[in-house]
């Protein structure tokens, strides 16, 4: 994989950047920027360098099916004010091109002197951007004489601004790499998928909503993985495979199968919750209690593992040398069930460096920086899919594996 400083001197190039700036807008502002400062230091040493630098990025979901709703999603997931707010971070002007393809788009390419930035409007409202379009790849590789990979978040879909312009851009014999993000990520990810001796006792920690979800991520760390302790809305799914009452905890019927199987492959290996927090609703409750797992009440849900869950989880993770962590223990959206989650990032904390310890997955992510560990783990992953996608896929990833040779 090429990095960005092994590239040769940029100066008057046009350079592609693919940057992830799928921000979260409200009514058209920025709630929070975090991806966009990402971003920042590989831009700043392409302006270093004196490129002519060409930003592309999505933003949310562009449906093509009905044009009324097409009109509206553009509306929606329109780019501009990311302009604005990279304009203030770099501390110079950042000019917006609102065509993504053409006569116009060229135009305000052409404008680019040495050192200055431009940001295209959305590429996903170009139809062919999802579907690894060959011509829409082949116009935006025409205008570039160098692409940067700088989207880790979006590494994992092999889309026109990912994979197609270095396809394109490769066959030319011109440059391509990643960026400085892309290698932090690629690099501490890699941590665990490819885990040397020392790097065991290797634990994961898997909860959040659905099994269904994370199969693939399940059977991958089923093979690398000491230990799998599971969490969450997930562990209701092994628990009713396993033939316990769950009360009105949220399972999925059509993963029974595969749980039942799944644990009895993992002999021993995967550890559940011994005790849990309930609730007789998962809105507006009247009580909540907590039980052991096999007492749960009927009509009560699971919302979050219990206290002494929590010390099993904490003293299995304490043994570890490598820990990977995704999904919330509880509903940590709401505050009576954050206190499992905030264990285990307190066990973390704990655990110190002592072992390499990194959290995957957009609400893991977000939990962890909403409850201020972000520098208890050695690595809190930006990718959120695109992170668990690299455990699933031992380490490959589209838009990265693009950039090898
Ligand atoms: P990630 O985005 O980190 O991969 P997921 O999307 O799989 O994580 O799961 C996050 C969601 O799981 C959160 O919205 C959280 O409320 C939910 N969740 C966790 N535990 C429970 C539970 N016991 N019951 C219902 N939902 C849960
Ligand atoms: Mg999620």
């Amino acid at each position: 994989m090429k990095t960005i400083n092994q590239l040769p001197n940029l100066k008057g190039q046009r350079v592609i950047v693919r940057v992830d700036f799928n921000v979260p807008l409200k009514d058209g502002a920025i709630r929070d920027d975090n991806r966009i400062v990402q971003a920042l230091p590989t831009i700043q040493y392409l302006i270093k360098q004196e490129a002519k630098i060409i930003l592309m990025s999505h933003l949310g979901k562009v449906d093509f099916k009905d044009p009324v709703q097409t009109a509206d999603d553009m509306k929606k997931n329109n780019l501009s004010p990311v302009a604005g707010r990279l304009a203030e971070l770099l501390k110079q002007p950042v000019t917006f091109s609102d065509a993504t393809r053409g006569d116009k788009l060229k135009f305000w390419i052409n404008t680019l002197e040495n050192g200055q930035v431009l940001l295209m409007q959305n590429t996903r409202y170009e139809k062919g951007e999802t579907k690894n379009d060959p011509e829409l790849s082949k116009e935006w590789a025409s205008y570039a004489d160098a692409f940067i990979m700088g989207a880790f978040g979006s590494a994992h879909r092999a889309h026109a601004s990912t994979v197609g312009i270095p396809t394109v851009l490769k066959e030319q014999g011109k440059p391509v790499a990643v960026g400085y993000l892309v290698e932090k990520e690629v690099k501490n990810m890699t941590k665990c998928v490819d885990v040397k001796p020392e790097g065991h006792p290797y634990v994961a920690l898997l909860g959040g909503l659905k099994v269904s979800d994370k199969i693939k991520v399940i059977e991958s760390l089923m093979k690398k993985c000491d230990k799998i302790l599971i969490g969450g809305a997930m562990a209701f799914t092994f628990y009713k495979a396993l033939g316990h009452n769950v009360g009105t905890s949220p399972f999925e019927a059509d993963q029974l199968d595969f749980a039942k199987k799944c644990y009895e492959d993992a002999k021993g290996k995967i550890v559940l919750p011994l005790d849990v927090v309930v609730a007789d609703a998962y809105d507006g409750w009247k009580e909540i209690r907590t039980v052991l797992i096999s007492q749960i009440p009927d009509g009560f849900m699971g919302m979050d593992i219990g206290p002494k869950t929590e010390k099993l989880f904490a003293a299995e993770l304490l043994k570890a040398h490598t820990v990977f962590w995704n999904g919330p223990m509880g509903v940590f959206e709401k505050k009576e069930f954050t206190n499992g989650t905030i264990a285990i990032c307190q066990a973390v904390k704990t655990l110190g460096r002592k072992a390499f310890t990194v959290c995957g997955g957009g609400d893991s992510a977000a939990a962890v920086k909403q409850f201020g560990y972000m520098d208890a783990f050695s690595h809190v992953s930006t990718g959120g899919g695109a992170s668990l996608e690299m455990i699933e896929n031992d380490g490959h990833l589209p838009g990265i594996d693009v950039i090898g040779d």
